[in-house]
């Protein structure tokens, strides 16, 4: 196995950093680029071995790094994002070729966010303040304490950005970290390990494995050693990590799918509800978080789909490299697969289909909106992860709300409508983490982030990161301090 691999130009270690040592494995697994297919290189197998030696690592370092002053991390977070910043374009062209998401939002949305989020948790690490409160003359005082070595696990729709929403907020609180990126996207997370390193970050506080998650997952996750596990990918693996989680009962952020409506009333401004919706086809319809049931009013239903499917029509698929793109291609053969298979059973059981619904050369598929389908169909319920979209109509409120909830993901809503206490009255109904009324997609990290029902458990986010990756502890001081008896 050749420990480096150039993409586009820069140079990639492909093996784990564990310690602060890059460490090999015996065995290596293709990395696959899904814009043309071409293997980007051969990338370190872990299995359980590794997984022991970097938690391993992360125990050793923790001692030390949880007693760094709060300046002191919070310098070294600044210094990370520093890093990033100076790298945006090595890590949006490499993301790009890894993911094949478009290198025009990488470079000016997602990295400068990635910097972002580092200097977002330091700033909170220095504003967090020790709370005090007397109860009969005894004090409590109310401390966060790092909790210990984290394993976080994250997927390839976003890789480095949501690594980032776990890896920053846990380095601040002062944990040391284990990060399994995804096998289909594992390159970012080895340039963040090296940008770490060089901000100064302590050996072993950041380990970054790679492998597939069912061969290193397990020994990651029922470790005893293992004090806290964030995971944001689907439901399924959700649930197999919390049946390991269970052997130490281990804390759990789950930040999962969604199948998230956008209910358009007859009220909205149809040009505006028309641009949230063609937003749904961005990154390939691979967003955790993307309104892929439209509900719109009967009464509109008809021009607001004339306007999406012009809208949708002039969207440019292709190279997500150029900066004309709008979509590029999706991340793996089998998830093509995936979602070729939802259409067409969907298609099978009735679905007519408004555009696209079928396959185009290359890694790509065509922009689809199906109507026609029903309430409780797989359609409807299960999360596609492509850029397949459904529509059905609603004859008033109530409908609107009963369809939108009647799911067991609850990751978020959108909402257009030209009626601000119509705006109140829906949202304190839906079962959603996130609702935005006439806009999608703003994300501001003072803010809760996370699903109800099935889409996870736990928020993400300011002062819930910072809830989730201490220990919080009361310290009741008796009225007179010492030595009262
Ligand atoms: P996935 O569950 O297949 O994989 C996610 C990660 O889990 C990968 O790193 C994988 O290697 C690892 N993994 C797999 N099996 C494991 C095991 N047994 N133990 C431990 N780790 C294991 O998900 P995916 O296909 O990579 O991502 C897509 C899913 O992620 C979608 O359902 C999407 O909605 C969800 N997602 C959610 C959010 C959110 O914030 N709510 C954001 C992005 C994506």
């Amino acid at each position: 196995m050749t420990d480096k691999i150039v993409v586009a130009g820069v140079s990639v270690d492909t093996r784990h950093w564990i310690g602060g040592r890059r460490v090999s494995s015996a065995e290596t697994f293709p990395d696959v680029s899904p814009i043309d297919g071409r293997t980007l290189g051969e990338i370190a197998r872990g299995g359980p071995a590794e997984a022991e030696a970097a938690v391993a690592a992360a125990r050793e370092a923790f001692p030390g790094w949880a007693a760094t002053s709060r300046a002191e991390r919070a310098r070294i977070l600044h210094a990370i994002a520093d890093g990033v910043e100076k790298r945006i374009e090595d890590l949006a062209i490499v993301e790009t070729n890894d993911n094949g998401a478009l290198l025009r939002s990488h470079r000016r949305g997602v990295m400068p966010r990635v910097a972002h989020n580092f200097r977002f948790f330091a700033d909170w690490l220095l504003s967090l303040d020790h709370e005090d409160f007397e109860t009969r003359g005894h004090t409590n005082h109310v401390s966060w304490d790092p909790a210990g070595p984290c394993v976080l696990i994250t997927p390839w729709n976003a890789p480095l950005m949501l690594a980032t929403w776990k890896v920053a907020p846990a380095l601040a609180a002062g944990d040391t970290v284990v990060l399994k990126p995804a096998e289909w996207s594992p390159l970012t997370a080895s340039l963040l390990a090296d940008i770490a390193a060089e901000a100064g970050l302590p050996a072993g506080v950041l380990n970054v494995v790679q492998g597939y998650g069912a061969e290193i997952g397990d020994a990651l996750t029922s470790h005893p050693d293992v004090r806290r596990i964030s995971f944001t990918g689907s439901v399924p693996t959700a649930k197999r990590i919390a049946r390991s989680a269970a052997a130490n009962l281990t804390p759990l952020s789950l930040e999962l799918g969604g199948k998230s409506p956008l209910l358009v009333f007859a009220d909205a401004d149809l040009d505006l509800a028309v641009d949230l919706a063609v937003e749904q086809y961005d990154n390939a319809g691979q967003v955790c978080l993307a309104a892929t049931r439209f509900l719109v009013e009967e009464t509109v239903a008809e021009e607001f789909t004339r306007r999406f499917v012009e809208k949708a029509g002039r969207l440019v698929q292709g190279d997500p490299r150029d900066e004309a793109t709008d979509i590029g291609p999706n991340i793996h053969p089998r998830q093509l697969e995936k979602i070729d298979g939802f259409v067409q059973r969907a298609v099978a059981d009735g679905a007519r289909v408004v555009i696209g619904g079928h396959r185009k050369d290359g890694q790509f598929y065509a922009p689809t909106l199906l109507t026609d389908v029903a309430q409780d169909s797989e359609i409807v319920q299960e999360e596609v992860f492509g850029p397949v979209l459904t529509l059905q109509t609603f004859a008033d409120e109530e409908e609107a709300v009963r369809l939108a909830n009647d799911t067991r993901f609850g990751l978020a809503a959108t909402l257009a409508t030209g009626d601000s206490e119509r705006a109140e009255r829906v949202t304190a109904q839906l079962v959603a983490g996130t609702v935005w009324v006439n806009c999608f997609f703003v994300r501001d990290l003072q803010a809760p982030f996370g699903g109800s029902r099935q889409s996870g458990v736990g928020r993400e986010g300011g002062t819930w990161s910072f809830d989730f990756y201490c220990d919080l502890k009361n310290t009741v001081t008796a009225p007179n301090g010492w030595n009262n008896h």
